[in-house]
This record gives C-alpha cells, sequence and structure tokens, in this order.
C-alpha cells in the first residue's frame, strides 16, 4: 500500500502528543500473506524496496524514527511501538511520511547522495515524484508523463486517509432503500446514498479536521471538487472488500437465510484487511442482504493484526447480526484444528485478496494446500487480483489445478484509489481487488466419476 497511517477511530488526541502512524508499505503483486513462519514475505518485500532505490528502507526507518525492520513489523502486527517512536506534531507526521517518497525518479539518488547545494524538487503537477535537477525529470518526463495524473490523486489520497484514520470521515451507513439485484456497481451504489452522501460529503469538505489537515501538510489545499472526489476514493477502498464480498454471495448463490448464521473465511489475511478493522467496517454486507440470519465473517492468516484476534465463538448468531474475528495461522493448519474437529463450521463462501500465488514458487507453494483443500471440500470460493495480467496468470494456475472456475471479470466494487508502486512510481498504479476470480470443486469431477463407471465396468 502507499504509506498507510494507522487507522484509529476515536479522535485524535490533542496535537502536541505524539502520533503513531504505520510507515510505509509496499503495493507490490507480492502480498504480505501466508508465507511460510521463518523469514517472511513481509521482510522480503520491504527490503525489495532497495533494489529500485538503493538505501530507501533505511531512510524509510530513519523517518519513521525506527532502529530496525523489526520494529516496523511490530508496528504493522499492531504491537505496541517502542518508545520514542512517534512525531511531536501533524507537522512533523506529514514532513516526515513525505520525505519517505523523497528519492529522484529518474536516478533513485537520495537526499543523502546529492551534493551540498542539491535538493531534491517535485514534479510541478502531480507534487508526488522528486528530481535531483531539471536534467533527470526531462529526461524521466516520457514515462512519468503517463502516470503523472493519476499519481496527482494518489498525493492527495494519502494525506486524506487522515481523516479516517482519525475517525473524522465517518462513511454513511444505514440500511439499504434498494434491492441488490439494483446495486450493481459503484455507480449505482453512489445513486442510491445520493443526499445522504452529499451531506456527508459536504460536512466534511467544510469541517474543522479539514482545515487543519490542510494547514498541516505543507502543501495548498486542492480545490473541492479535488477533495470530494479524494472522499469518494477513500469511500470505495474501506467498502470495497464488503462489497466483493457480497458480489461472490450473490454470484455463488450463498444462502444468507442458514439458521445459525453464514460463514465466510477471508485466507491469506493481513494486517491489510485487519489492522485496526471494526466489526462495523463489513455493515455494507448486511445491507446487501436484509433478512439475513447472521453472517460471520473469519480473518485467517500468519499476518492478522493483533489487535484483531478476537475468538471465534462457535455459537450461532443473531439474525441480522455480523460477526469479526480472527486467527492467526496457515489456512490448511486452521482447516485441521478448527473445522475439521467440528469447533467451527464449515464456510458457506471463502475469499481471499490477492493471494498472490502466481507471483513466485515460493507463494505458489504455500497457497497450493490451501487451494487443493478449497477444491476438493467443494467450497465456493472468491479471489481478487490487481490487474488483467494477474487475472490472466492467475485463471491459468487455477485452470492447471483442475479447478473449476465458475466465473471471472472486471470487479464492479473495486476500489477506486490508485495504489502507486512505492519505490517505482512510474510504474502503472494498481487497482485494489481490480479483477475477481469465482470457483467451485474441480474440472475433473465428471471425467473422474465417468472413469469411475468404467473401472467398475470393466
Ligand atoms: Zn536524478
Ligand atoms: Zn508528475
Amino acid at each position: 500500500m502507499a504509506p498507510r497511517l494507522r487507522r484509529r477511530r476515536h479522535k485524535k488526541s490533542p496535537s502536541v502528543a505524539p502520533m503513531v502512524v504505520t510507515p510505509p508499505t509496499v503495493v507490490t503483486p507480492l502480498p504480505l500473506t501466508l508465507s511460510k513462519p521463518g523469514p517472511s514475505i513481509d521482510a522480503h518485500g520491504f527490503f525489495s524496496l532497495d533494489r529500485n532505490v538503493p538505501g530507501l528502507s533505511q531512510l524509510i526507518l530513519q523517518k519513521l524514527n525506527m532502529k530496525s525492520y523489526e520494529e516496523y513489523k511490530l508496528v504493522i502486527d499492531g504491537g505496541t511501538p517502542v518508545s520514542g517512536f512517534g512525531f511531536r506534531c501533524p507537522q512533523e507526521m506529514f514532513q516526515k511520511m513525505e520525505d519517505t517518497f523523497r528519492f529522484c525518479a529518474h536516478c533513485r539518488a537520495l537526499p543523502s547522495e546529492l551534493s551540498n547545494s542539491k535538493v531534491l524538487r517535485h514534479c510541478k503537477r502531480c507534487r508526488n515524484v522528486y528530481y535531483c535537477d531539471p536534467e533527470c525529470q526531462r529526461s524521466d518526463w516520457p514515462e512519468h508523463r503517463k502516470v503523472c495524473q493519476e499519481l496527482r490523486l494518489v498525493a492527495v489520497d494519502r494525506l486524506m486517509e487522515w481523516l479516517l484514520v482519525t475517525g473524522d470521515f465517518v462513511l454513511p451507513s444505514g440500511p439499504w432503500p434498494w434491492s441488490a439485484e439494483v446495486v450493481q456497481d459503484w455507480n449505482t451504489w453512489f445513486s442510491m446514498r445520493g443526499l445522504q452522501l452529499d451531506t456527508t460529503l459536504n460536512a466534511m469538505l467544510g469541517s474543522h479536521a479539514m482545515t487543519s489537515l490542510w494547514a498541516s501538510v505543507g502543501r495548498p489545499r486542492p480545490d473541492p471538487d479535488d477533495l470530494q472526489g479524494s472522499l469518494r476514493r477513500l469511500l470505495t477502498d474501506v467498502l470495497s472488500r464488503p462489497l466483493t464480498l457480497g458480489l461472490g454471495f450473490r454470484a455463488l448463490g450463498i444462502d444468507v437465510r442458514k439458521t445459525g448464521g453464514s460463514t465466510v473465511h477471508v485466507v491469506g489475511a493481513s494486517h491489510v484487511e485487519t489492522f485496526l478493522t471494526h466489526s462495523g467496517d463489513y455493515d455494507e454486507l448486511g445491507y446487501m442482504f436484509p433478512g439475513h440470519l447472521g453472517l460471520h465473517v473469519i480473518m485467517v492468516g500468519v499476518d492478522v493484526s493483533a489487535d484483531f484476534l478476537h475468538s471465534t465463538s462457535a455459537s450461532p448468531l443473531e439474525p441480522g447480526t455480523i460477526q469479526l474475528s480472527g486467527h492467526r495461522s496457515l489456512y490448511h493448519d486452521f482447516w485441521e484444528e478448527q473445522v475439521e474437529t467440528g469447533k467451527l463450521s464449515y464456510p458457506d463462501m471463502v475469499a481471499a485478496f490477492h493471494p498472490g500465488f502466481h507471483a513466485s514458487l515460493n507463494l505458489m507453494e504455500a497457497w497450493l494446500p490451501t487451494l487443493l483443500l478449497l477444491r476438493d471440500y467443494k467450497i465456493p470460493t472468491l479471489i481478487t487480483v490487481y490487474s488483467h495480467q494477474e487475472l490472466a496468470a492467475s485463471l491459468q494456475i487455477l485452470v492447471n489445478l483442475d479447478i473449476h472456475i465458475t466465473t471471472y471479470g472486471a470487479n464492479p466494487f473495486a476500489s477506486l484509489k490508485p495504489e502507486q508502486v512505492y519505490s517505482n512510481p512510474n510504474k502503472q498504479p494498481v487497482y485494489c481487488s481490480a479483477y475477481y476470480i469465482m470457483f467451485l470443486g474441480s474440472s475433473c469431477q465428471l471425467d473422474r466419476q465417468l472413469e469411475d463407471k468404467v473401472d467398475g465396468v470393466v
């Protein structure tokens, strides 16, 4: 992800108190999840920043007042930050966050590598990438021009995200006046929320929180249309996951009126899905299915955030309620310990956001037991990917595993917030859950049944 500020739903403390933010993480096709214990993908992801910009990982730790990757990991896992971590005032925090983006987008020089008279200056259009001199900027323009406009949005969104962190930006909520059949995509969702949403966004634009944010960040406040666009993108980013689960429920025919409630497992969940996530974040999924008899969302993954490890209750849910819980475990272990023993019920659907098994052999190896388990137990499954290229690669892998793909395509509830590739800003930004794949069971079940029959005859 782009630098992701720590989510706090309560109001922020007075501005002189130290604040805690999470350091930048990376958007790469590499997920941060389901790695085997031991050297984790997190660490690989973090230090791989240095492949594009030598020294960048150190610069980030230094700017965030951290001594080591272990401290960084502790914070993104939801642990208590070490003493000395934090910032004295919002201005300092935003300055340091911005400093972690200061490297020449063309020659990759860090500030410490420049001669005395030089400073890195940002591109005036996007205010997102930096250059050590006009020469580097000119040489970079043919590449940078392809993404400059999108990166301008990224630079606004990463500051506006703070309003979600502090709890000042509260998303519109409440039962859906329209049926889920009508609300097929963001356009219809925005029309449905219409007036209520306009009121919320206008109130936000005129709020004290908005004024003090732009007074702290060291750059001019964008015009109201830009700010409103940013709030809308942030909203789609938060609601993309619950609404994508709803899309899966509909397409895979999940019965949400099951006595005792329905269960969905989010597999390979990490801090991205769980860091200061609250049950209210999934209310929108409930509103999509009025009359549901309880929805249980269980996040399973080795990097589930520490503040999310609520225990899972095996008792039936009250109709209309949503329960979120988390397990820090590999999915096939969780399955053996919790599902096979009957402690928890079978999932009605399994979802994985950006599993990334197409990205490397190591990840494929980690995911293989889970994919085979889902196939052989015929669990309705939904996965999402960042790009068309990843979609094609993932489909190929699933087909090779004889997995029966029921449908795939562009996700109508993809996040609309662009994510820049942190250490390589001229790479095309990606969108979370841009595409989905759904599958169920094996593609050669029919063949196998036939073979069995033939064997029987012979
Ligand atoms: Zn340069
Ligand atoms: Zn630019």
